[in-house]
């Protein structure tokens, strides 16, 4: 009999869960749960594990992989915290899981976790190294070095959101200025839109009219979406995120010389013109003589999970 694999992945909004056999390449089952805005880690961690026994019906998982969406400490299994949901500080997961499956677990943040999905089973496949970036609501990365993860000592390895590309920038969370994250990510494109929309009344005119004049509405989709509609004041908020991630990238491809930069999340939905700037900041910024290529991800909002699959095989730590 085929044994089975549990994934779980432990989002900042949702909770994802599936089950596969060993080898499988399509999932026998998958569930999915909203998280109501006042959950908290007790909350959390209950609707995954009635998640994870609903799929397995009584069966005995071989081994189970989990994505955490926050900083996991991957030797201990521990999560250090999560930045969304409170009561996650320092929650021994890997313990829990094991104890609640009676199966070897492993446990990994999301960045890393999606980059050994993508990796495994998506567009990074065949390649020896890559880094995997997400742009959506913060930005982050995972990555795969000679078909491995690198995780670096304090499992920090990949935080490509706080690379500073602009030392007169503005303030990001992490304390420094101009990080990759507080110019690229949906929330600060759709923040710098609304900041320009209030100074420069002239300008706009189709994104205003897709939120009806409310700029509080203004989010990095609508942006996106504006700007394809050939709005210029909103290509240029999307135009400040595109090159902060080309600049990063290059100045990864001098050091690591990676094969592949996979990129993901809800932001690199944003068009080919944002494709293509992207790409030639990254070109200008690299030597010539340093060669990768930027691809979007395969996997989608699925990457965490299917890392999931492939690291529960993982030797323990
Ligand atoms: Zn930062």
């Amino acid at each position: 009999m085929t044994e089975l694999i549990l994934a779980l992945d432990f989002g900042g909004t949702k909770h994802t869960a599936g089950l596969i056999g060993r080898g499988e390449t399509e999932f026998r089952a998958r569930r999915q749960v909203i998280s109501p805005a006042n959950a908290d880690g007790d909350y959390d961690l209950r609707t995954m594990l009635g998640l994870g026994h609903e799929l397995l019906g009584g069966a005995q998982p071989a081994a189970v992989g989990v994505s955490f969406g926050g900083p996991v400490d991957y030797d201990t299994g521990t999560v250090k915290l999560s930045h969304h949901i409170p009561g996650w500080e320092n929650r021994p997961l890997r313990q829990i899981i094991t104890a609640e499956f009676g199966a070897p677990t492993n446990v990994d943040n999301d960045a890393n976790v999606a980059a050994v999905g993508e990796h495994r089973f998506g567009a990074g496949r065949g390649c020896a190294s890559l880094l995997y970036i997400t742009v959506s609501t913060g930005v982050g990365g995972g990555w795969i070095l000679n078909n491995r993860s690198w995780r670096g000592r304090d499992s920090m390895a990949g935080e490509f959101g706080h690379i500073m590309v602009d030392p007169l920038g503005p303030l990001c969370v992490c304390g420094s200025h101009g990080c990759v994250e507080r110019l690229a990510s949906g929330p600060y494109i759709g923040r710098r839109a609304r900041e320009w929309l209030a100074v420069q009344p002239e300008r706009g005119a189709i994104l205003r009219r897709l939120v009806d004049d409310d700029l509080n509405a203004v989010d990095g989709k609508v942006v996106a979406e504006a700007a394809a509609q050939g709005d210029e004041l909103a290509w240029e908020s999307l135009a400040v995120s595109a090159r902060a991630l080309g600049q990063a990238i290059g100045s990864v491809a001098n050091l690591i010389n990676p094969e592949r930069f996979v990129l993901g999340g809800g932001v690199t939905k944003s068009g080919e013109r944002y494709w293509d700037l992207l790409r030639a900041t990254a070109r200008a910024a690299a030597m010539p003589e340093v060669s990768y290529e930027v691809v979007p991800a395969g996997l989608g909002d699925y990457a965490p999970l299917w890392g999931a699959v492939a690291i529960a095989d993982e030797p323990p730590a």
